[in-house]
Formats: C-alpha cells, sequence, structure tokens
C-alpha cells in the first residue's frame, strides 16, 4: 500500500460570505509511495499547508478521502496520527529546556518509557548533530541547530512518515543544507518523507518524486527527472 493516498479531496474555508469562500482544495489527488522522499511544490496560497494540515488532522476536509498506510483517515484518525510524524514551521519548543529534556519530555508525552526515551533521544540528537549541544539552553542554539531539534523532536515516536511544512522557509542556505543532511539519513534509514516547499532547488536536491500544486490543483506530478526535463 502507498504511505499516503489522497483522492478528490476538497477544502473550503467558509468565510462570511460567498466573496471570502475560499476554494483552497479543489480535488486533489496523489500517491506517495512508502520509502519515498516526496516534495509539495507550489507558491504561496496553493494549498499546502491546507493539504498537510489535513493529511496530519489539524484541519477538516470538506471532501474527498485519505488514507495513510492504507488506514482511512476519517475511519481511524488515532492509528494515521501514530503512523505520522509532523514538522511545523515555527519552532514551538520552550528555549529555556535542554534539547534532551525536549526530546525525552515528548516522548512521555506520547507514552514511550523513561529507558526508551533516552536511547532513542541519543540516537535521533546524534542524527540531527546536536548529541553535543543535548544539555545546553535551547536558547543558545544556532538557527539551523534549533530547526534540526524540530526534526529530531518529530522523529521520537518512530513515525513511518515524516511531514515537513516549509521546513526552510526563511533560514539560509547554510542552515537549510544541514537540515537536507538530516532528513536524506531519515529518509535512507527507511522513514518516507514529505515536504511543502516553494523552492524548486530544495525539491530538486532532495525529493524523488513531487506534485506541482497552484491555486488549490495538482497541475503536474511525477519523478523528478522527468517534470525538470518539462519545466
Ligand atoms: P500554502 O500553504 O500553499 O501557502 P494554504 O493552504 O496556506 O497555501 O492556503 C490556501 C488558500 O486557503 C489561500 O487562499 C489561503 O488564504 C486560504 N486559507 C488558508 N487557511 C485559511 C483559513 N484558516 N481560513 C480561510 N482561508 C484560509
Ligand atoms: P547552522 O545550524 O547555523 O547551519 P551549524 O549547526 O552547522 O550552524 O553550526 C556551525 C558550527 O558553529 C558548529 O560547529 C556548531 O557547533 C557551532 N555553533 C553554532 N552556534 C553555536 C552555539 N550557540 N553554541 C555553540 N556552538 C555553536
Amino acid at each position: 500500500v502507498p504511505a499516503l493516498s489522497v483522492r478528490d479531496l476538497r477544502k473550503t474555508y467558509a468565510g462570511n460570505s460567498a466573496q471570502t469562500r475560499v476554494e483552497a482544495l479543489k480535488g486533489v489527488s496523489l500517491d506517495v509511495e512508502q520509502g519515498d522522499f516526496f516534495a509539495l511544490l507550489g507558491p504561496n496560497g496553493a494549498g499546502k499547508s491546507t493539504l498537510i494540515g489535513i493529511v496530519s488532522s489539524l484541519v477538516n476536509l470538506s471532501g474527498g478521502s485519505v488514507e495513510v498506510f492504507g488506514t482511512d483517515l476519517s475511519r481511524d484518525r488515532e492509528a494515521s496520527m501514530r503512523l505520522i510524524g509532523l514538522v511545523p514551521q515555527e519552532l514551538n519548543f520552550n528555549m529555556f529546556e535542554k534539547p534532551l529534556d525536549i526530546l525525552v519530555n515528548y516522548a512521555g508525552f506520547y507514552g514511550i518509557p523513561r529507558a526508551e526515551a533516552l536511547v532513542r533521544a541519543e540516537q535521533e540528537l546524534r542524527r540531527a548533530q546536536l548529541w553535543d549541544k543535548a544539555r545546553m539552553m535551547s536558547r543558545t542554539l544556532s538557527g539551523g541547530m534549533k530547526r534540526r531539534l524540530m526534526i529530531a523532536r518529530a522523529m521520537m515516536t518512530r513515525p513511518r512518515l515524516l511531514i515537513l511544512d516549509e521546513p526552510t522557509a526563511g533560514v539560509d542556505i547554510e542552515i537549510r543544507r544541514g537540515m537536507w543532511q538530516t532528513l536524506r539519513e531519515i529518509n535512507a534509514a527507511g522513514t518516507t518523507i514529505i515536504l511543502t516547499t516553494h523552492y524548486l532547488e530544495e525539491a530538486e536536491s532532495l525529493c524523488r518524486n513531487l506534485a506541482i500544486i497552484d491555486r488549490g490543483s495538482i497541475v503536474a506530478a511525477g519523478p523528478m527527472k522527468a517534470l525538470l526535463a518539462r519545466l
């Protein structure tokens, strides 16, 4: 089964009047195979965050269906949520906690025993090249380190699908490269990754397959190489 299967997905944000209603998704279909590194590329306002929000159960859909590893989201929301790790765009951890504590506390929230959480935290901090910063105040980390900490935290529940919403928006190229490295390692170890981006360069550097979304519709989809040849 695919990691993610989206069929005829629709989302209308109800405004106060017909004029302020927004059709953010107008019948989107796409499949992401297990093990893929997939980019959803599109300009601001295209519907990327809406799509990711629906898949990660933060936004209600207006029509269509979503399956995560074969489980219908509307039938078993809990099960599909357990399979997904989400990296939001904003840094939303406590800057006055240490990376190790942030990861262990997050795992605790998901019911992972402390001993297991410590094992996972070391693994994830090493993979994110943060192990030597495990006991520093998070506030003192560089911008790139903070971003990688967000990724490490999302991996604590061992999601089979990692979703990132514009993970590198507004960060410079050096920071982006550090994040790319961490994401490549996570994907190489078997986790399916989907990211949204409006940088073609980022999609090109990281992803095997992509879909291009514009004004709520998929305008092209397929392997990166085939699509680049057409652009
Ligand atoms: P992207 O992530 O590609 O920038 P979004 O999914 O954020 O696109 O937005 C798609 C469209 O839906 C835009 O026109 C946006 O203004 C609108 N939109 C997004 N969220 C809301 C909301 N909560 N209420 C009303 N309109 C929204
Ligand atoms: P960025 O994340 O901004 O791309 P790196 O994480 O690659 O930067 O860090 C560059 C170097 O600077 C690393 O060797 C890192 O240990 C060091 N460094 C950056 N910020 C700090 C900090 N606040 N405290 C300690 N070392 C830091």
